[in-house]
């Protein structure tokens, strides 16, 4: 298994640096990975349903990141 694909799949935690590569691009580029605590998410941990979604802060505080973002649209920064 090579180095990049064994860094894609590290477990992001909370308070991780990502960047963010999904559907929203005016969105992409550098965040702070936190859990996703929208309803959708709510609901589905009283499921018992482990489909992990990320809320995505901006560093620098200016503006509001995307939520419920799927794990395959980040990847830990090297720089965290
Ligand atoms: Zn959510």
């Amino acid at each position: 298994m090579s180095d990049a694909l064994l860094s894609s799949l590290a477990l992001i935690e909370p308070g991780d640096l990502v960047m963010y590569h999904g559907s929203i691009e005016t969105h992409h580029g550098l965040w702070i990975a936190v859990p996703c605590a929208c309803g959708i998410c709510e609901q589905l941990d009283a499921f018992g349903l482990a489909d992990i979604r990320f809320a995505l802060v901006d560093p620098w505080g200016e503006r509001s990141g995307p939520h419920h973002v799927r794990r395959e649209s980040i990847t830990r920064s090297a720089a965290s």
